[in-house]
């Protein structure tokens, strides 16, 4: 599954948030399928209305939601990097993750320690981002001393191009810039994708604010916002300790009710899971049948074949054609069948792009 990494200075709220998600996630362990992975990766369903939607009119077995796991990523202080806290500990994590949520304390609390003084959302995603440009640093440097030899004696030009892409990513990281921000083509980030570089990794913000900026934000989010301005990063405003206490509660009345004490309408968690989404281009497909209704996620900009392939590998080799109905055009018809009277259910070759809330059918050999 798509992992999320959460990073931050400690004392910002990580835990909490962690703690909400792997509640969620336990809170859904009676409906859905759960597994423990371990104890800092914890899996959550993407919130999606269009599946109940459907499941209300298939009324299947089983309901299948797609999910997304959130890896807590502890240890990450200033000077991880050279080995302080839990220093090279936590690489083995964030070096596998599809995305980085960076929480930023944006609360003040006298009785929660803060190293820094006080309260700079600024200068804290600076700390945290020199410490992963310089674990890139390090990835970088020992690369290009590997490949210096053989770009610059008469070695191809595929070794001559890689040793180039790799000197830009040096120059950048020494200027204390995140690789993410280089813009650099597809073929590129292939030269560099056996590094699993931190910083190229896409991230999101998560504003930690007190109880009364949930909705307005506070100066400390505004200053987070300003200072990401450039990155064109999301900056998620929510409140970690009442998605946590959100997140305790199983009664769904309850739940409904502690949040319009809030004034909010869905736990930001939701927001989150959302917006991660969304960061990685990510959409969502439907299979429906009358054992289960199931959703999938894949990469937009994909083809059928490939989409088929998350379901089984196998779909992938033999797939033949895909009979594809509209979200909008299933729930207007009610079922395949009605969909398919009206002429809305298309059969699609190979070629075809998938598009998000396409509710598909696969014909195959195997
Ligand atoms: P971590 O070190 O980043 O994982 O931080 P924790 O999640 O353990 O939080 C550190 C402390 O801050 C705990 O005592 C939390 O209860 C508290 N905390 C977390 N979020 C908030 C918040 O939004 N407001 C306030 N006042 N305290 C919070």
């Amino acid at each position: 599954a798509l992992q999320v990494g959460i990073v931050g200075l400690p004392n910002v709220g990580k835990s909490t948030l962690f703690n909400a998600v792997s509640n969620s996630a336990k809170a859904q362990a009676s409906n859905y399928r759960f597994c423990t992975i371990e104890p800092n990766v914890g899996q959550v369903d993407v919130p999606d209305e269009r599946l109940a939607k459907l499941a209300d009119l298939v009324k299947p077995d089983r309901i299948v939601p797609t999910t997304i796991e959130f890896v807590d990523i502890a240890g990450l202080v200033k000077g991880a990097s050279k080995g302080e806290g839990l220093g090279n500990k936590f690489l083995a994590n964030i070096r596998e993750v599809d995305a980085i949520v960076h929480v930023i304390r944006c609360f003040e609390d006298e009785n929660i320690l803060r190293e820094e003084g006080v309260i700079n959302p600024v200068s804290d995603k600076e700390i945290i981002d020199t410490e992963l440009q310089l674990k890139d640093l390090e990835s970088v440097e020992r690369k290009v001393a590997r490949t210096e030899k053989m770009a610059k004696t008469g070695g191809d030009a595929k070794a001559k191009a890689e040793f180039e892409v790799l000197k830009r990513c040096q120059e950048h990281l020494e200027k204390g810039r995140n690789i993410r921000e280089l813009g650099l083509s597809k073929e590129e980030r292939v030269a560099i994708a056996d590094l699993f570089l931190l910083t190229e990794k896409p991230v999101l913000y998560v504003a930690n604010v007190d109880e009364a900026s949930i909705h307005t934000g506070n100066k400390f989010s505004e200053a987070l916002r300003e200072g990401v301005k450039a990155e064109n990063a999301e900056v998620i405003i929510m409140n970690n300790s009442i998605e946590a206490q959100i997140s305790e509660m199983e009664d769904p009345a309850d739940k409904e009710l502690f949040l319009s004490e809030y004034g909010l309408t869905e736990p930001g968690l939701n927001r989150l899971i959302r917006s991660a989404y969304n960061l990685l281009s990510l959409i969502t497909y439907f299979t429906a049948g009358v054992q289960e209704v199931r959703a999938w996620t894949i990469h937009r900009g994909w083809k059928a074949p490939q989409a088929a392939s998350v379901i089984h590998t196998d779909f992938e080799k033999g797939f033949i054609k895909a009979e594809v109905i509209a979200y909008d055009d299933y729930v207007k018809y009610g079922s395949e069948s009605g969909a398919r009277d009206n002429g809305r259910l298309r059969i699609e070759g190979k070629e075809y792009l998938v598009a998000d809330g396409d509710v598909m059918h696969f014909r195959f050999n195997v």
